[in-house]
Protein backbone atom coordinates (compact mmCIF):
# COMPACT_ATOMS: atom_id res chain seq x y z
CA UNK A 1 0.00 0.00 0.00
CA UNK A 2 1.48 3.72 -0.85
CA UNK A 3 1.67 5.88 1.76
CA UNK A 4 0.46 9.20 1.31
CA UNK A 5 2.07 12.25 2.41
CA UNK A 6 -0.47 14.49 3.10
CA UNK A 7 -3.14 12.55 4.66
CA UNK A 8 -4.81 15.14 6.89
CA UNK A 9 -6.62 14.22 10.07
CA UNK A 10 -9.69 12.36 10.21
CA UNK A 11 -12.65 14.18 11.81
CA UNK A 12 -16.12 12.70 12.53
CA UNK A 13 -18.83 13.48 14.29
CA UNK A 14 -19.81 11.30 17.43
CA UNK A 15 -23.10 10.94 18.45
CA UNK A 16 -22.05 10.17 22.29
CA UNK A 17 -20.24 13.95 22.22
CA UNK A 18 -22.80 15.81 19.30
CA UNK A 19 -19.52 16.77 17.96
CA UNK A 20 -16.94 16.39 15.15
CA UNK A 21 -13.91 14.77 16.74
CA UNK A 22 -10.62 13.53 16.58
CA UNK A 23 -10.43 10.12 14.99
CA UNK A 24 -7.64 8.32 16.48
CA UNK A 25 -8.30 4.12 17.21
CA UNK A 26 -7.25 2.12 20.40
CA UNK A 27 -4.50 0.55 17.87
CA UNK A 28 -2.30 3.22 16.08
CA UNK A 29 -3.22 1.15 12.67
CA UNK A 30 -6.28 -0.45 12.90
CA UNK A 31 -9.36 0.06 13.59
CA UNK A 32 -12.33 -2.14 15.33
CA UNK A 33 -15.31 -1.24 13.66
CA UNK A 34 -19.50 -2.57 14.24
CA UNK A 35 -22.17 -2.30 12.34
CA UNK A 36 -25.97 -3.15 13.38
CA UNK A 37 -27.49 -5.52 10.59
CA UNK A 38 -30.43 -6.28 9.42
CA UNK A 39 -33.25 -7.99 11.11
CA UNK A 40 -33.77 -11.43 8.39
CA UNK A 41 -37.33 -11.23 8.35
CA UNK A 42 -38.17 -9.74 4.78
CA UNK A 43 -36.96 -7.84 2.19
CA UNK A 44 -35.03 -4.55 3.11
CA UNK A 45 -36.31 -1.44 2.49
CA UNK A 46 -33.74 1.15 0.43
CA UNK A 47 -33.83 3.88 3.69
CA UNK A 48 -32.76 0.50 5.48
CA UNK A 49 -29.90 0.46 3.11
CA UNK A 50 -28.50 3.82 3.60
CA UNK A 51 -27.06 2.66 6.66
CA UNK A 52 -25.08 -0.29 5.17
CA UNK A 53 -24.16 2.49 2.29
CA UNK A 54 -22.70 5.18 5.23
CA UNK A 55 -20.58 2.06 7.15
CA UNK A 56 -19.13 1.18 4.04
CA UNK A 57 -18.60 4.54 2.86
CA UNK A 58 -16.56 4.79 6.34
CA UNK A 59 -14.95 1.92 6.38
CA UNK A 60 -13.73 2.57 2.72
CA UNK A 61 -12.43 6.34 3.65
CA UNK A 62 -10.53 4.34 6.94
CA UNK A 63 -8.95 1.70 4.49
CA UNK A 64 -8.06 4.99 1.88
CA UNK A 65 -6.09 6.21 4.80
CA UNK A 66 -4.32 2.97 5.30
CA UNK A 67 -6.16 1.88 8.20
CA UNK A 68 -6.44 -1.57 8.19
CA UNK A 69 -10.25 -2.54 9.45
CA UNK A 70 -11.69 -4.96 11.32
CA UNK A 71 -15.40 -4.85 10.64
CA UNK A 72 -18.25 -6.99 12.18
CA UNK A 73 -21.73 -7.16 10.71
CA UNK A 74 -24.72 -8.85 12.83
CA UNK A 75 -27.25 -10.62 11.55
CA UNK A 76 -30.22 -10.68 13.82
CA UNK A 77 -32.04 -14.09 13.21
CA UNK A 78 -33.49 -15.04 16.56
CA UNK A 79 -36.13 -11.78 17.96
CA UNK A 80 -39.63 -10.89 18.49
CA UNK A 81 -40.01 -9.90 14.37
CA UNK A 82 -38.34 -13.33 12.85
CA UNK A 83 -40.23 -15.64 15.29
CA UNK A 84 -43.57 -14.32 14.32
CA UNK A 85 -43.06 -13.98 10.52
CA UNK A 86 -41.60 -17.47 10.60
CA UNK A 87 -44.58 -18.64 12.10
CA UNK A 88 -47.32 -16.74 10.09
CA UNK A 89 -45.17 -18.53 7.17
CA UNK A 90 -45.38 -21.70 8.80
CA UNK A 91 -41.46 -22.27 8.65
CA UNK A 92 -38.61 -23.24 10.73
CA UNK A 93 -36.79 -20.33 11.99
CA UNK A 94 -33.47 -21.43 10.66
CA UNK A 95 -35.19 -22.06 7.06
CA UNK A 96 -37.10 -19.11 6.90
CA UNK A 97 -34.27 -16.39 8.27
CA UNK A 98 -31.58 -18.60 5.73
CA UNK A 99 -33.92 -17.02 2.66
CA UNK A 100 -33.74 -13.58 3.84
CA UNK A 101 -29.95 -13.45 4.76
CA UNK A 102 -29.37 -14.87 1.24
CA UNK A 103 -31.58 -12.20 -0.47
CA UNK A 104 -29.74 -9.56 1.55
CA UNK A 105 -26.73 -10.98 0.62
CA UNK A 106 -27.30 -10.15 -2.96
CA UNK A 107 -28.64 -6.41 -2.44
CA UNK A 108 -25.23 -5.73 -0.31
CA UNK A 109 -23.47 -6.83 -3.35
CA UNK A 110 -25.80 -5.00 -6.30
CA UNK A 111 -24.96 -2.28 -4.38
CA UNK A 112 -21.20 -2.24 -3.92
CA UNK A 113 -20.75 -2.77 -0.15
CA UNK A 114 -17.78 -4.18 0.86
CA UNK A 115 -18.31 -7.67 2.70
CA UNK A 116 -17.18 -6.94 6.67
CA UNK A 117 -14.57 -9.02 7.95
CA UNK A 118 -17.33 -11.73 9.04
CA UNK A 119 -21.21 -11.74 9.32
CA UNK A 120 -22.04 -12.63 12.25
CA UNK A 121 -25.56 -14.51 13.42
CA UNK A 122 -27.00 -14.17 16.68
CA UNK A 123 -28.16 -17.52 17.57
CA UNK A 124 -24.17 -18.50 16.95
CA UNK A 125 -23.67 -16.31 20.18
CA UNK A 126 -26.30 -17.71 22.72
CA UNK A 127 -23.41 -18.94 25.13
CA UNK A 128 -22.15 -15.65 24.96
CA UNK A 129 -24.80 -13.72 25.82
CA UNK A 130 -25.96 -15.79 28.95
CA UNK A 131 -22.03 -14.83 29.55
CA UNK A 132 -22.70 -11.47 29.50
CA UNK A 133 -26.20 -11.95 31.49
CA UNK A 134 -24.59 -13.74 34.36
CA UNK A 135 -22.06 -11.25 34.99
CA UNK A 136 -24.40 -8.59 34.71
CA UNK A 137 -27.27 -10.88 37.63
CA UNK A 138 -24.42 -11.21 39.58
CA UNK A 139 -23.08 -7.77 39.82
CA UNK A 140 -26.77 -6.22 40.81
CA UNK A 141 -27.25 -4.77 37.31
CA UNK A 142 -29.53 -7.31 36.00
CA UNK A 143 -32.42 -9.56 38.20
CA UNK A 144 -34.67 -12.32 37.48
CA UNK A 145 -38.61 -11.60 36.87
CA UNK A 146 -41.68 -14.35 38.31
CA UNK A 147 -41.31 -15.73 35.00
CA UNK A 148 -37.97 -16.57 34.99
CA UNK A 149 -36.96 -13.93 32.47
CA UNK A 150 -33.58 -11.53 32.82
CA UNK A 151 -34.05 -7.82 33.04
CA UNK A 152 -31.88 -4.87 33.03
CA UNK A 153 -32.24 -2.35 36.22
CA UNK A 154 -31.33 0.98 34.48
CA UNK A 155 -31.11 2.41 38.04
CA UNK A 156 -28.35 0.57 38.99
CA UNK A 157 -26.09 1.67 36.01
CA UNK A 158 -25.50 5.46 36.85
CA UNK A 159 -25.07 6.53 32.91
CA UNK A 160 -28.01 5.25 31.65
CA UNK A 161 -29.29 7.48 28.79
CA UNK A 162 -26.44 8.87 28.03
CA UNK A 163 -25.93 8.21 24.41
CA UNK A 164 -29.80 9.14 23.62
CA UNK A 165 -29.38 11.73 26.18
CA UNK A 166 -32.70 11.02 28.66
CA UNK A 167 -32.86 12.73 31.77
CA UNK A 168 -33.91 9.88 34.32
CA UNK A 169 -35.02 12.05 37.01
CA UNK A 170 -37.78 13.41 34.33
CA UNK A 171 -38.96 10.04 33.58
CA UNK A 172 -39.83 9.09 37.02
CA UNK A 173 -43.39 7.64 35.97
CA UNK A 174 -42.57 5.44 33.10
CA UNK A 175 -38.77 3.78 34.40
CA UNK A 176 -40.69 2.19 37.30
CA UNK A 177 -41.81 -0.73 34.71
CA UNK A 178 -40.37 -2.93 33.05
CA UNK A 179 -40.67 -3.87 29.31
CA UNK A 180 -40.23 -7.27 27.11
CA UNK A 181 -40.94 -6.21 23.57
CA UNK A 182 -37.18 -5.25 21.93
CA UNK A 183 -38.31 -1.79 20.14
CA UNK A 184 -40.00 1.32 22.45
CA UNK A 185 -39.95 4.93 22.51
CA UNK A 186 -38.25 7.48 24.79
CA UNK A 187 -41.00 8.24 26.72
CA UNK A 188 -41.37 4.94 27.57
CA UNK A 189 -38.30 4.26 29.70
CA UNK A 190 -38.14 0.89 31.32
CA UNK A 191 -35.95 -1.92 32.84
CA UNK A 192 -35.90 -3.84 29.09
CA UNK A 193 -35.76 -7.61 28.99
CA UNK A 194 -31.79 -9.11 28.75
CA UNK A 195 -33.57 -12.91 28.10
CA UNK A 196 -36.82 -14.29 27.96
CA UNK A 197 -38.07 -16.76 29.79
CA UNK A 198 -39.94 -19.23 27.05
CA UNK A 199 -43.64 -18.72 26.66
CA UNK A 200 -46.15 -20.26 24.17
CA UNK A 201 -45.82 -17.78 21.78
CA UNK A 202 -42.35 -18.67 20.92
CA UNK A 203 -43.37 -21.71 19.72
CA UNK A 204 -40.23 -24.52 18.99
CA UNK A 205 -38.03 -21.58 19.25
CA UNK A 206 -35.88 -21.40 22.72
CA UNK A 207 -32.33 -22.52 23.97
CA UNK A 208 -32.08 -24.47 27.84
CA UNK A 209 -29.25 -22.65 29.32
CA UNK A 210 -28.22 -21.53 33.11
CA UNK A 211 -30.96 -18.88 32.74
CA UNK A 212 -33.68 -21.72 31.99
CA UNK A 213 -35.42 -22.24 29.10
CA UNK A 214 -35.83 -19.37 26.35
CA UNK A 215 -34.19 -16.95 23.78
CA UNK A 216 -32.03 -13.14 24.35
CA UNK A 217 -33.50 -9.95 23.79
CA UNK A 218 -32.14 -8.14 20.61
CA UNK A 219 -30.26 -5.76 22.73
CA UNK A 220 -27.73 -8.20 24.25
CA UNK A 221 -27.40 -9.86 20.91
CA UNK A 222 -25.25 -7.19 19.65
CA UNK A 223 -23.43 -6.51 22.91
CA UNK A 224 -22.26 -10.35 22.94
CA UNK A 225 -21.34 -10.52 18.85
CA UNK A 226 -19.24 -7.46 19.30
CA UNK A 227 -17.65 -8.27 22.02
CA UNK A 228 -16.77 -11.70 21.11
CA UNK A 229 -15.12 -10.52 17.72
CA UNK A 230 -13.90 -7.31 18.36
CA UNK A 231 -12.44 -7.08 22.00
CA UNK A 232 -14.51 -5.64 25.20
CA UNK A 233 -13.29 -2.21 23.87
CA UNK A 234 -14.07 -0.83 20.16
CA UNK A 235 -13.54 1.88 17.96
CA UNK A 236 -16.80 2.56 15.99
CA UNK A 237 -19.96 1.31 16.21
CA UNK A 238 -22.55 2.73 13.47
CA UNK A 239 -26.42 2.14 13.25
CA UNK A 240 -29.32 4.33 11.62
CA UNK A 241 -30.37 7.48 13.80
CA UNK A 242 -33.35 5.05 14.66
CA UNK A 243 -30.62 2.56 16.90
CA UNK A 244 -29.85 5.30 19.17
CA UNK A 245 -32.65 4.56 21.56
CA UNK A 246 -33.51 1.68 22.65
CA UNK A 247 -30.92 -0.53 21.39
CA UNK A 248 -27.63 1.53 21.37
CA UNK A 249 -28.23 2.95 24.54
CA UNK A 250 -29.09 -0.54 26.50
CA UNK A 251 -26.23 -1.96 24.50
CA UNK A 252 -23.65 0.40 26.29
CA UNK A 253 -25.78 -0.50 29.67
CA UNK A 254 -25.15 -4.46 28.89
CA UNK A 255 -21.70 -4.06 28.09
CA UNK A 256 -20.59 -1.39 30.07
CA UNK A 257 -22.64 -2.54 33.25
CA UNK A 258 -20.24 -5.84 32.44
CA UNK A 259 -16.78 -5.15 31.86
CA UNK A 260 -16.48 -1.60 33.09
CA UNK A 261 -14.63 -0.30 30.38
CA UNK A 262 -16.04 2.02 27.54
CA UNK A 263 -17.82 -0.05 25.14
CA UNK A 264 -17.41 2.05 22.41
CA UNK A 265 -15.50 5.25 21.35
CA UNK A 266 -17.21 7.04 18.30
CA UNK A 267 -20.91 5.78 18.02
CA UNK A 268 -21.67 7.14 14.42
CA UNK A 269 -25.72 7.05 13.17
CA UNK A 270 -26.93 8.23 9.90
CA UNK A 271 -30.16 10.01 9.26
CA UNK A 272 -33.72 8.72 7.57
CA UNK A 273 -34.66 8.29 3.72
CA UNK A 274 -38.01 10.09 3.72
CA UNK A 275 -40.76 9.69 1.06
CA UNK A 276 -43.25 12.65 1.01
CA UNK A 277 -40.96 14.30 4.13
CA UNK A 278 -42.26 11.04 6.04
CA UNK A 279 -39.69 8.50 7.16
CA UNK A 280 -39.87 5.67 5.13
CA UNK A 281 -40.44 2.60 7.24
CA UNK A 282 -42.36 -0.77 6.68
CA UNK A 283 -45.13 0.63 9.35
CA UNK A 284 -45.88 3.38 7.48
CA UNK A 285 -46.49 1.61 4.21
CA UNK A 286 -44.59 3.85 2.13
CA UNK A 287 -41.32 2.27 1.46
CA UNK A 288 -39.20 0.99 -1.85
CA UNK A 289 -36.85 -2.31 -1.94
CA UNK A 290 -34.05 -2.44 -4.19
CA UNK A 291 -36.33 -4.76 -6.48
CA UNK A 292 -38.85 -2.10 -7.06
CA UNK A 293 -35.72 0.13 -8.38
CA UNK A 294 -35.10 -2.83 -10.57
CA UNK A 295 -38.03 -2.79 -11.85
CA UNK A 296 -38.14 0.23 -12.50
CA UNK A 297 -34.87 0.80 -14.75
CA UNK A 298 -32.83 1.81 -11.72
CA UNK A 299 -29.60 0.62 -11.57
CA UNK A 300 -28.39 0.06 -7.80
CA UNK A 301 -25.44 2.05 -7.90
CA UNK A 302 -27.48 5.01 -9.30
CA UNK A 303 -29.47 4.69 -5.66
CA UNK A 304 -25.68 4.35 -4.36
CA UNK A 305 -24.68 7.49 -6.33
CA UNK A 306 -27.79 9.48 -4.92
CA UNK A 307 -26.87 9.11 -1.93
CA UNK A 308 -23.20 10.02 -2.15
CA UNK A 309 -24.68 13.41 -3.51
CA UNK A 310 -25.69 14.36 0.93
CA UNK A 311 -23.69 13.95 3.74
CA UNK A 312 -24.69 10.52 5.54
CA UNK A 313 -26.24 13.13 8.42
CA UNK A 314 -28.93 14.77 6.33
CA UNK A 315 -32.42 13.66 5.63
CA UNK A 316 -32.77 13.01 1.74
CA UNK A 317 -36.15 12.92 0.65
CA UNK A 318 -36.92 9.96 -2.07
CA UNK A 319 -38.20 11.06 -5.56
CA UNK A 320 -38.18 9.32 -8.90
CA UNK A 321 -37.03 11.55 -10.62
CA UNK A 322 -33.75 12.62 -8.41
CA UNK A 323 -33.48 8.83 -8.70
CA UNK A 324 -33.86 9.16 -12.19
CA UNK A 325 -31.62 12.57 -12.73
CA UNK A 326 -28.70 10.67 -10.69
CA UNK A 327 -28.97 7.75 -13.15
CA UNK A 328 -28.34 9.89 -16.03
CA UNK A 329 -25.43 11.92 -14.60
CA UNK A 330 -23.96 8.31 -13.35
CA UNK A 331 -24.17 7.12 -16.88
CA UNK A 332 -23.14 10.49 -18.36
CA UNK A 333 -19.49 9.69 -16.05
CA UNK A 334 -19.55 6.69 -17.11
CA UNK A 335 -19.30 7.64 -20.48
CA UNK A 336 -17.06 10.37 -20.15
CA UNK A 337 -14.60 7.55 -18.34
CA UNK A 338 -14.70 5.17 -20.83
CA UNK A 339 -13.81 7.98 -23.40
CA UNK A 340 -10.96 8.45 -21.64
CA UNK A 341 -9.24 5.11 -23.36
CA UNK A 342 -7.19 2.59 -22.59
CA UNK A 343 -4.29 4.39 -20.71
CA UNK A 344 -3.98 4.72 -16.99
CA UNK A 345 -1.37 7.12 -15.92
CA UNK A 346 -0.91 8.20 -12.10
CA UNK A 347 -2.89 9.72 -9.79
CA UNK A 348 -2.98 13.51 -9.66
CA UNK A 349 -1.34 14.25 -6.17
CA UNK A 350 -3.29 17.75 -6.07
CA UNK A 351 -6.78 16.65 -6.44
CA UNK A 352 -6.51 13.01 -4.05
CA UNK A 353 -5.10 15.52 -1.45
CA UNK A 354 -8.69 17.45 -1.68
CA UNK A 355 -9.92 14.39 -2.01
CA UNK A 356 -9.40 12.89 1.40
CA UNK A 357 -9.56 16.17 3.07
CA UNK A 358 -13.41 16.81 2.15
CA UNK A 359 -13.99 12.84 3.19
CA UNK A 360 -12.42 13.08 6.08
CA UNK A 361 -14.35 15.61 7.67
CA UNK A 362 -16.71 13.18 8.32
CA UNK A 363 -17.28 11.93 5.26
CA UNK A 364 -18.42 15.01 3.17
CA UNK A 365 -19.09 12.93 0.24
CA UNK A 366 -21.12 15.80 -1.95
CA UNK A 367 -17.73 17.66 -1.92
CA UNK A 368 -15.22 14.57 -3.05
CA UNK A 369 -17.99 13.88 -5.68
CA UNK A 370 -17.70 17.28 -7.28
CA UNK A 371 -14.08 16.43 -7.54
CA UNK A 372 -14.87 13.89 -10.11
CA UNK A 373 -16.46 16.21 -12.62
CA UNK A 374 -13.38 18.79 -12.05
CA UNK A 375 -10.95 16.34 -12.75
CA UNK A 376 -13.32 15.02 -15.69
CA UNK A 377 -13.21 18.73 -16.84
CA UNK A 378 -9.47 19.79 -16.08
CA UNK A 379 -7.99 20.93 -19.57
CA UNK A 380 -4.51 20.60 -17.89
CA UNK A 381 -4.41 17.11 -17.36
CA UNK A 382 -4.08 13.85 -19.42
CA UNK A 383 -6.77 11.22 -20.05
CA UNK A 384 -4.50 8.37 -18.60
CA UNK A 385 -4.12 10.49 -15.45
CA UNK A 386 -7.46 11.46 -15.18
CA UNK A 387 -8.43 7.78 -15.38
CA UNK A 388 -6.28 6.71 -13.09
CA UNK A 389 -7.18 9.43 -10.57
CA UNK A 390 -10.51 8.43 -11.15
CA UNK A 391 -10.12 4.78 -10.02
CA UNK A 392 -8.36 5.96 -6.90
CA UNK A 393 -11.34 8.00 -6.23
CA UNK A 394 -13.71 5.32 -6.93
CA UNK A 395 -11.92 2.83 -3.89
CA UNK A 396 -14.00 5.03 -1.81
CA UNK A 397 -17.00 5.55 -4.07
CA UNK A 398 -17.80 2.21 -4.98
CA UNK A 399 -19.12 2.97 -8.20
CA UNK A 400 -17.34 0.77 -10.74
CA UNK A 401 -15.63 2.37 -12.37
CA UNK A 402 -12.80 -0.34 -12.79
CA UNK A 403 -15.52 -2.88 -14.07
CA UNK A 404 -17.21 -0.75 -16.78
CA UNK A 405 -16.15 -2.11 -20.00
CA UNK A 406 -16.64 0.30 -23.65
CA UNK A 407 -19.49 -0.58 -25.37
CA UNK A 408 -18.69 -1.96 -28.64
CA UNK A 409 -18.99 1.14 -31.17
CA UNK A 410 -21.27 -0.20 -34.29
CA UNK A 411 -19.90 -0.67 -37.94
CA UNK A 412 -21.59 2.50 -39.41
CA UNK A 413 -20.01 4.79 -36.42
CA UNK A 414 -16.53 3.90 -37.04
CA UNK A 415 -16.83 3.79 -41.03
CA UNK A 416 -18.06 7.30 -40.09
CA UNK A 417 -14.62 8.07 -37.73
CA UNK A 418 -12.19 6.61 -40.63
CA UNK A 419 -14.23 8.92 -43.05
CA UNK A 420 -13.75 11.73 -40.87
CA UNK A 421 -10.39 10.82 -39.76
CA UNK A 422 -9.18 11.06 -43.98
CA UNK A 423 -10.50 14.37 -43.97
CA UNK A 424 -8.83 15.29 -41.42
CA UNK A 425 -5.90 14.12 -42.72
CA UNK A 426 -6.71 15.82 -45.93
CA UNK A 427 -7.45 18.77 -44.35
CA UNK A 428 -10.91 19.24 -45.48
CA UNK A 429 -12.50 20.84 -41.99
CA UNK A 430 -15.82 21.45 -43.49
CA UNK A 431 -16.38 18.04 -44.09
CA UNK A 432 -14.82 16.63 -40.77
CA UNK A 433 -17.58 19.21 -38.88
CA UNK A 434 -20.07 17.60 -40.59
CA UNK A 435 -19.31 14.37 -40.40
CA UNK A 436 -18.82 15.53 -36.49
CA UNK A 437 -22.39 16.45 -36.74
CA UNK A 438 -23.92 13.19 -37.91
CA UNK A 439 -21.93 10.67 -35.68
CA UNK A 440 -23.71 13.17 -32.35
CA UNK A 441 -26.73 12.66 -34.48
CA UNK A 442 -26.39 9.07 -34.03
CA UNK A 443 -25.97 9.36 -30.57
CA UNK A 444 -22.37 8.91 -30.55
CA UNK A 445 -19.90 11.82 -29.48
CA UNK A 446 -16.33 12.29 -30.64
CA UNK A 447 -13.00 14.12 -29.28
CA UNK A 448 -10.10 14.78 -30.85
CA UNK A 449 -6.88 14.06 -28.65
CA UNK A 450 -3.32 14.13 -29.30
CA UNK A 451 -3.65 10.05 -29.52
CA UNK A 452 -6.45 10.41 -32.43
CA UNK A 453 -10.05 10.71 -32.66
CA UNK A 454 -11.83 9.11 -29.52
CA UNK A 455 -15.47 7.96 -29.87
CA UNK A 456 -17.96 7.51 -27.01
CA UNK A 457 -21.85 7.29 -26.57
CA UNK A 458 -23.16 10.49 -25.72
ZN1 LIG B 1 -27.37 -3.98 16.89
Amino acid sequence: MTSRKHVSKIHLYNTLTRKKEDFSPISTNEVRMYTCGPTVYNYPHIGNYRAYIFADVLKRVLVYNNFKVDHIMNLTDVDDKTIRESQKEKKGLKEFTEFYTQEFLKDVKALHILNPTKFTKATDYIDKMVEIIKKLLSNGLAYKSEDGSVYFSIKKFKNYGKLAQIELENQKENASGRIQTDEYDKDNVQDFALWKAWDEKDGDVFWKTDLGKGRPGWHIECSAMSMANLGEEIDIHTGGVDNIFPHHENEIAQSEGATGKQFVRYWMHNEWVLVDQKKMAKSFNNFYTLRDLIDKGIDPLAYRFWLLMANYRTRVNFVWEAIEAAQTALKRLYSLFLGLGGQTGSVHQEYQNKFTEYLNDDLNTPRALSLLWDVIKDENMSDADKKATILDFDKVFGLGFAELKAESIPENIKLLVEEREQARLDKDFKKSDKLREKINSLGYEIKDTPEGQKVAKL
